[in-house]
């Protein structure tokens, strides 16, 4: 993967890829520009052995290709889209794969972005939205689509697994079968998939059935706080939509950002592995502390969980790097606690190298029905934790001095539990 797609050959030697910052590529004639064009805008079919070239930066870059092409390796996908952001990635293909009349159907909760995009703009075009919650079974989520009366309508699947920031979980091969139930010779129904939060090394949902996976980039694949960018993969031909409506829509990555990434490529596995390791010690820690009510982590499902447990061992390689948990008490003590904390940066995002603390309810959230949070358990006393790949003594001391800042008017006094 590290080297995969670029030959040091073409670039004077350079070991790594040089940044393609460049609007525009020279045609060595005519007749290749001509062919070039009809390429890219499918006016015919590629000859035996002909190979698209680069046109223009919204259309193609080097940076962004051999990212995609490295990209493609940890999804084992056929192709792949790079984007501006998560969310342009994210509603390219809800409206390359919707029109109006269509019906999609969405997991719940969803990132807050995909929600209001799925919920009130899409609706604007003639889409109407569908929800299904956590937990639900494959009989109630179809009782669901039938009962909007358009269930021969649906078009597209759309989850987020695990979903943020409670890491519940759903089925992707169920999903996929509620797809499959309402696809007809003339019209697949597809199954769209969010993979920001586990991957692209801990889950691959196009192994469980997925068409599509999407990627905020600027989470765990970008690593270090400092780009925005966004990817979607699956095969040839869904693909080759997705890039055709990216053209038109002009939502690509720059060369810029696909340098980044590539950059961030390189360390991907061994952050998500030091990250995994140091999120079971920092779970641990919390399963144990005296101020904590409840703790979201994938690790502690067990087999009373029942479904829950049985999707986290079919789709999950490891228990993750985000945890939610409870404070006793509310917002005052989650934010006594949250203004306490001083190696781990008080922010939201994700899946960077340092730690990051927020508060779901106020923050990220804070735009979800105040019914609808108390539903998905998103209350006062709920703060989400990324954790970052410092030495993981540093994480607990950390959390640990700022549970001590907690008042002292709830819970138990804390003895200090230092993990050495
Ligand atoms: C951050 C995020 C997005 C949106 O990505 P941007 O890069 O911020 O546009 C989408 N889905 C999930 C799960 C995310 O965490």
């Amino acid at each position: 993967m590290m080297s995969y797609g670029y030959k040091p050959a073409l670039s004077e030697g350079a070991i790594k890829s040089p940044i393609f910052q460049t609007s525009t590529f020279v045609f060595k004639n005519a007749e290749e520009g001509k062919a070039f064009f009809e390429m890219a805008y499918g006016l015919r079919q590629k000859e035996e052995g002909e190979v698209m070239g680069l046109i223009y930066s919204r259309i193609n870059n080097p940076d962004l290709e051999i990212l995609e092409n490295r990209l493609c390796l940890w999804d084992e996908a056929e192709e792949c889209a790079v984007f501006s952001s998560g969310m342009a990635a994210i509603t390219t293909v809800l409206l390359e794969f919707l029109k109006p009349g269509d019906l999609v159907l969405a997991s719940s909760p969803l990132y807050g972005g995909t929600d209001h995009f799925i919920e009130k703009i899409l609706p604007k075009f003639g889409i109407h939205p569908v929800f299904f919650k956590v937990g639900q079974t494959t009989k109630q989520i179809m009782d669901i689509v039938e009962a909007t009366g358009m269930a021969d309508k649906l078009a597209l699947v759309y989850i987020e697994t695990p979903a943020n920031p409670t890491n519940d979980l759903i089925d992707i091969e169920g999903s996929k079968n509620i797809a499959r139930h309402y696809s007809t010779p003339e019209k697949e129904v597809l199954l769209a998939v969010d993979n920001t939060y586990m991957g692209p090394v801990w889950q691959h949902p196009l192994k469980h059935g997925a068409d599509l996976v999407l990627y905020s980039a600027t989470k765990y694949i970008g690593g270090h706080s400092d780009v925005i960018a966004g990817a979607c993969l699956g095969s040839t031909d869904l693909i080759k939509r997705v890039k055709g409506l990216r053209t038109f829509m002009g939502n690509m990555a720059g060369p810029w950002s696909g340098w980044l990434l590539m950059r961030s490529l390189e360390t991907l596995k061994a952050r998500m592995d030091i990250q995994a390791f140091n999120a079971e010690r920092v779970a641990e820690y919390l399963n144990h502390h005296p101020k904590v009510e409840k703790v979201y982590y994938l690790g502690n499902l067990t087999a009373a969980d029942g479904e829950a447990f049985l999707i986290r061992n079919r789709q999950c390689l490891t228990n993750g790097g985000m945890i939610s948990f409870d404070v006793i008490g509310g917002e005052r003590e989650a934010f006594a606690f949250l203004n306490a904390l001083k190696l781990i940066k008080l922010a939201v995002s994700l899946g960077s190298t340092e730690s990051l603390a927020e508060h779901p309810c106020t923050m990220t959230h804070a735009d979800v029905e105040p019914a609808h949070k108390e539903a998905l358990s998103i209350t006062g006393k709920m703060i989400r934790l990324s954790i970052g790949v410092e030495n993981y003594h540093d994480i607990v001391n950390d959390l640990d001095q700022a549970f001590n800042k907690i008042p002292l008017s709830v819970g138990r006094s804390t003895t200090a539990l230092h993990v050495h």
